[in-house]
This record gives structure tokens, C-alpha cells and sequence, in this order.
């Protein structure tokens, strides 16, 4: 695990055993507040030992962005009495599926035995959640399309937006939405943050936040391309496998991940969401 101090106040903290997933920790006069955690346990309760080192080791509260366990494994590691904040699609999620999949992931490596699962205590549906924490003010809303359940923390005197995964090196939407995607992406657009903490991936700075995102849109919009010129020719499903990234515009995605499994992934799921469309009309 690396860190990285955005500002004074704002500590990054990025895995390197799982695809550069990011925690981040606001330090307020009012405690600290954490926005995921990651999904190893090693690498989880070192975080929180250093943080219980910041602020007379005072939390205020835990965010967790969305239900996917690299987000959300790590919360263990934290105090029990802390409230963890979520979005209500997102607690639903992890009572239906947390048990089973970590079940798996135990299965597959043991070293996640030592964590437990918590759920989140304070959720929204609508609308959203204004956290006031001493001299700092947090707007949680809403950011779907990767998940349904997926939230942003905005950092209101800084500008600073902590994205989840809505932002992340390569967009993945197999589990959500890629035309609530395509509209979060624009709507962070709008809000045009001074920084940019991405759910996987480093941290943006003021000159590229722009940049970055109208790249992640004009992917997203050449994956839904590629997939409907597949289904206008009956193409074999199949040969959406031969796609490569670079058709896309995206050409390297640094996460030590399988980017071009992740990215078929991508086309697959907006060609049989088209197809289901094409077929019931
Ligand atoms: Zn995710």
C-alpha cells in the first residue's frame, strides 16, 4: 500500500494488491472521516492504526461509496462504534449478497477470515446527505452507473469529490448502467471539482479533471457504438471478444487488472441490454 497527502487534511491511501483501489480520510476538527476501505486486511488495519495516530485518534464517521467488497472489506478494521454511511441500494445489496461472496473470497484466500462484514447504519434513498463535521461541510449525493448504490463525497470548501467508483481508470459498468453512467459522468462534469479522487486509479488534479472525464464519456459512448454495429450486422456475440481497447479511445489502463476482459465485459453488457431493447419492441 502507498499514500498520498492531497492536502493537510486529506490522505489518500491506494492498494497495491488489489487494482490501485483507493481509501481516503478527511481530518476534520471534529474527527476523521473515512471513505472506503480497502480489501486486505493487512493493508486495512494499517490504515486505521495510522489514522488512530491523527486527531487524538477521534473518527467521525465511515462513508462507504458501494457495496463491492474492495470498498468495503476493510471497514472492519475500523472502531465498531463508528456509523457508516451508504446509500440504501447499497446496504440492501450487502445483506443479500456480503455473506455469500465473502464466504467465496474466503474460500479462494484465507487471509480474509479476519474480516467481518458491517453494515451500514445511516443510508439514504433520495436526495441527499449534508455532513457538517467541524470546519468542513460534505454533500453525499448520489453517482449511479457503475452500481445503483454508488455515492460521492463532495468536500464543499475545497472542491474536492471523492468519486467512488464512477471515476476509475477504465468506467465499468457490467454491474450497473452505462446510460446512468454516461449522465453521472456529465453531471461531475457540471460540478467541475478542483480534485478528483477516482475509485481506482490516482488522483486528478484541477488541469485534467476535465480532460479526464470527456475521455471516460467518449469511451463509454464508442463501447455502446461498437455494440450496436455488432447487433446491426448480426455479428456472432462472440466477436465482441476481438475489440480492443484502443477502439475505444482508452489505450493503457495502469491497474495491474485484466483491462481487456473488464472492457468485453463492458460491450457485452450494453449489447444485450440493446439486444433485450431490440427484441421487445
Ligand atoms: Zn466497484
Amino acid at each position: 500500500m502507498y499514500w498520498e497527502r492531497v492536502t493537510e487534511e486529506i490522505y489518500v491511501f491506494t492498494s497495491e494488491r488489489y487494482a490501485l483501489v483507493n481509501s481516503v480520510a478527511f481530518l476534520t476538527t471534529e474527527g476523521i472521516i473515512a471513505v472506503d476501505a480497502l480489501p486486505f486486511p493487512a493493508e486495512a488495519r494499517m490504515i486505521a492504526a495510522f489514522l488512530g495516530q491523527q486527531r487524538d485518534g477521534r473518527f467521525h464517521s465511515l462513508v462507504l461509496t458501494h457495496y463491492h467488497m474492495d470498498h468495503a472489506y476493510g471497514l472492519f478494521a475500523f472502531p465498531d462504534h463508528l456509523d457508516i454511511i451508504s446509500h440504501d441500494l447499497c446496504r440492501q445489496k450487502l445483506l443479500e449478497v456480503g455473506e455469500t461472496s465473502l464466504m467465496e473470497a474466503r474460500q479462494n484466500d484465507p487471509t480474509f477470515d479476519e474480516v467481518q462484514l458491517r453494515l451500514p447504519t445511516i443510508t439514504f434513498n433520495e436526495g441527499e446527505i449534508l455532513l457538517r463535521a467541524g470546519d468542513k461541510t460534505f454533500r453525499l449525493l448520489r453517482l449511479p452507473g457503475h452500481t445503483a448504490d454508488n455515492i460521492g463525497v463532495f468536500y464543499e470548501e475545497e472542491r474536492v469529490l471523492v468519486t467512488g467508483d464512477a471515476v476509475m481508470a477504465i468506467p465499468i459498468i457490467a454491474d450497473g448502467d452505462w446510460r446512468q453512467e454516461l449522465q453521472t459522468l456529465h453531471a461531475i462534469k457540471e460540478m467541475a471539482p478542483e480534485t478528483m479522487i477516482q475509485g481506482h486509479g490516482e488522483v486528478i488534479l484541477r488541469g485534467e479533471v476535465q480532460v479526464i472525464l470527456d475521455r471516460y464519456i467518449n469511451y463509454l459512448e464508442r463501447v455502446e457504438e461498437q455494440a450496436r454495429q455488432v447487433l446491426a450486422e448480426d455479428k456472432p456475440r462472440i466477436t465482441i471478444r476481438d475489440i480492443p481497447l484502443e477502439t475505444c479511445g482508452l489505450e493503457r489502463v495502469p491497474l495491474g487488472i485484466a483491462s481487456h476482459r473488464l472492457h468485453v465485459a463492458n460491450i457485452l453488457t450494453v449489447y444485450d441490454c440493446l439486444k433485450a431493447e431490440r427484441d421487445a419492441t
